[in-house]
């Protein structure tokens, strides 16, 4: 049976690149954005010309009062595309950065990231888990900044190290229904993330390169279709775990 992914986050960047590759792995894909609805109906063509069905909903993972509604949104659109009242996979992916000394992060700072990165991804995971297929997946994208210390991340790794934490007990409650919840960690990539600061500044590049093994940072084509295949049938007995795709970053 075809199955069906929700990414979220997934208009650019990583979770658009693990959109595209879970429809090439042959999977349907139901994919969120929360600004441009445009970039996000360009990812849904994408798929639909790789064979693949795809729907693109509206989401503020920030917005914790608007999941019942995405729920329902949810539903209908899987009911009208699928028959179906379920997906396969939940792939926690939205989010945004920021770079601030501890001395110079502010609550507001601060409040956003933990609104959307961990408050966000609990209460999406609860609101959806009745909508997630028993035997199913859970991906959370954290990050490589939660084991290796880089000055000015001290809140962004924070609220990453909270979610490897919840995805720890995510696969220890939901376990039961036989759902698997793992953590993938990204090293740096170049991606809009801070403003595409690993992609365009080439100080910024080359420092975090360096701390590579492989020698450089990473694209979105070093994790998307990590993440799809996480997804695959052949992983079916790992949960719990963090698993870093980094390039080796300073090993
Ligand atoms: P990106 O290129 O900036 O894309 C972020 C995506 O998340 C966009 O689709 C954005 O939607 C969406 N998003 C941001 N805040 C959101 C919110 N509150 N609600 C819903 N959607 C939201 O960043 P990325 O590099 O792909 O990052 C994806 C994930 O990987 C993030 O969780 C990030 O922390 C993690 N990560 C990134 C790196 C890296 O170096 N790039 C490394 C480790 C981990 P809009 O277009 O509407 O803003």
């Amino acid at each position: 049976m075809t199955t069906i992914s929700l990414v979220t986050g997934a208009s650019r960047g990583l979770g658009r690149n693990t959109a595209i590759s879970i429809a090439r792995h042959g999977g349907d894909v139901v994919l969120t954005y929360r600004t441009s609805a445009e970039d996000a109906m360009a990812v849904v063509a994408e798929i639909a010309a790789l064979g693949r069905k795809a729907v693109a909903l509206p989401l503020d993972v920030g917005d914790l009062a608007s999941f019942p509604g995405f729920g329902e949104q949810l539903r209908d659109a899987l009911t009208t595309l699928w028959n179906r009242d379920n997906v396969d996979h939940l792939v926690n992916n939205a989010g945004h950065g920021v770079m601030a000394s501890i001395s110079e992060t502010t609550e507001a700072q601060f409040d956003a990231l933990f609104d959307v990165h961990v408050k966000g991804v609990f209460f999406l995971t609860q609101a959806l888990a009745p909508l997630i297929a028993d035997g199913g997946r859970i991906v959370n994208i954290s990050s490589g900044l939660t084991r290796v210390s880089f000055p000015g991340f001290s809140a962004y790794a924070a609220a990453k190290g909270a979610v490897e934490i919840l995805t720890v007990y995510m696969a220890r409650e939901f376990g039961s229904r036989g759902i698997t919840v793992n953590t993938v960690a990204p090293g740096a990539i170049e991606t809009d993330f801070l403003g595409g600061a690993v992609r365009d500044t080439p100080d910024y590049n080359k420092g975090f390169a360096d701390m590579t093994t492989l020698g450089r940072v990473g694209t979105p084509d070093d994790i998307g279709p990590m993440v799809a295949s996480l997804l695959g049938a052949d992983n079916r007995w790992m949960t719990a775990q963090r698993i870093e795709v980094s390039g080796g970053q300073t090993i």
